[in-house]
């Protein structure tokens, strides 16, 4: 038996379809709401921002969704993504467990992001729109919107988390040679960045800054729009694209998991991985537990309320219900810089909520020595985030083997780790802590929470 495994779907096998999973919800999705009349939005609201097409999709009831030709042209680059069986890592662990990932790293920015960036730079085009502005923390959405905007012919504005746009000057190289203007941000480039630096000149940032910033510049001009690279329905359901091959894989494999992990930033690789099998068992398939793992210094679904909150730090969003930690709330610093949300994407906050998933908080040391165990067997050097799957797959793997059972565990492995080599060194060199989250921090940013009746 070869010790890594891998399971190919022919390109054939592409899927045609997303999967929509508010078309098997038992209860829907509660509505968006206006942050002024607090009224549930309609499409025309969202229209400054973003493209009907995506508007439309944002609030679908259609189980599966085609994807276009244009944008299955391009996932061919690099989809069917390979499903590996962890043979050597079970070996190490000496788990009766059968680990299996998904892995996302093979697309040309190096994770799961392309997978919406590519359909939202089309849609755009396909509207007409010349400009697209949008946020990144570490720099793994920027990049893949600037790919993908290179691709279509869009010209793409990155405002990027200043602490990362400073320390990670590779990932924003990256964007520039796909064509993309990165700016650091808070900036001197829009009110709600002016605002800020006014307040605190050397501010490091947060994503809900670089987020005001990004919908501002899309709310003033015609022919710009915004995109966001998690969170929205819209871009968990271009995600699931992962675990729609996945189940694919699995026939292959003859085999099904009883387990399903994946890390949660916003929330899209977890569902991207998790959805087709959570509507599968929706609609009368096996039961599957599936987790979401989250860093302890960023907890918003084990430690955030479930409220209606602004997306953003200066409340220019529409105001959605989500695990949140208050839209003001800034986690101390830790390597996983794509997990450093304060809110949890509506739909992944929903299930939860209904039971259909378990949420799990790890700090950041225990992630990066399940990260160096991984590239130690498997070879694959996972991205900061992705070490917090990795370490709820591990433990998961590990309880079977104390427990003396087999169970078949699935992981998405979301991304590389190749521009993160800082963490990798600082955490080699010992120099890795973990950072909690300030309670007095945490109830003050709640404390804000708008009201809503
Ligand atoms: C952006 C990112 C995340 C977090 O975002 P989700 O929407 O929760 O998936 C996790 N891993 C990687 C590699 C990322 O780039």
């Amino acid at each position: 038996m070869p010790d890594t495994i891998k399971y190919l779907l022919d390109e054939s096998r592409l899927p045609r379809t997303w999967y929509n999973i508010q078309a098997d919800l038992p209860v829907p999705l509660p509505p968006v709401l206006h942050p002024g009349t607090k009224k549930p939005i309609g499409p025309d609201d969202l229209a400054p921002l973003f493209p009907m097409a995506l508007i439309a999709q944002e609030v679908s009831l259609e189980r599966e969704i085609e994807i276009p030709g244009p944008v299955r042209e391009i996932y061919r680059q690099w989809r069917p993504s390979p499903l590996f069986r962890a043979r050597r890592l079970e070996k190490a662990l000496q788990t009766p467990a059968r680990i299996y990932y998904k892995w996302e790293g093979v697309s040309p920015a190096g994770s799961h992001k392309p997978n919406t960036a590519v359909p939202q730079a089309f849609y755009n085009r396909e509207a007409g729109i010349r400009r697209i502005a949008t946020e990144t923390g570490a720099g793994q959405w920027g990049s893949s919107l600037a790919f993908a905007g290179a691709l279509f012919g869009i010209d793409v504005t990155v405002f990027m988390v200043r602490v990362s746009y400073n320390q990670k000057p590779y990932r924003r190289a990256l964007m520039e040679t796909w064509g993309a203007r990165c700016i650091a941000s808070p900036s001197n480039e829009t009110d709600s960045g002016r605002a800020i630096l006014a307040q605190r000149a050397d501010h490091p940032g947060s994503l809900g800054i670089a987020i005001s910033e990004a919908v501002e510049v899309a709310a003033k001009s015609d022919e710009t729009k915004y995109a966001l690279g998690s969170v929205l329905n819209h871009v968990l359901m271009h995600q699931t694209v992962i675990g729609v091959e996945a189940i694919e894989q699995f026939e292959m494999a003859n085999d099904y998991p009883d387990i399903v992990v994946g890390c949660t930033g916003g929330g899209s690789n977890f569902a991207g991985i998790a959805f087709p099998f959570i509507g599968a068992q929706l609609r009368g398939g096996k039961k599957v537990k599936v987790i979401a793992v989250e860093p302890a210094a960023c907890p918003s679904l084990t430690r955030g309320k479930y409220a209606y909150d602004f997306g953003d730090t200066s409340h220019l969003t529409p105001l959605v219900k989500m695990h949140t930690l208050g839209s003001t709330f800034t986690p101390p610093g830790f390597h996983a810089g794509g997990l450093r949300y304060h809110g949890m994407a509506p739909l992944v906050s929903h299930v939860q909520e209904l039971g259909l998933i378990e949420s799990k908080a790890y700090h950041q040391t225990t992630c990066f020595a399940a990260g160096l165990q991984f590239a130690r067997t498997e070879g694959i050097l996972p991205a900061p985030e992705a070490n917090h799957a990795v370490r709820g797959a591990i433990d998961e793997a590990i309880r079977c083997r104390e427990e003396g059972v087999s169970r078949s565990i699935l992981f998405n492995l979301c991304g590389h780790g190749h521009f993160d080599m800082q963490a990798y060194m600082d955490y080699n060199a010992g120099l890795l802590t973990d950072q909690s989250y300030s309670p007095e921090e945490l109830a003050l940013a709640l404390s804000g929470l708008p009201s809503v009746s």
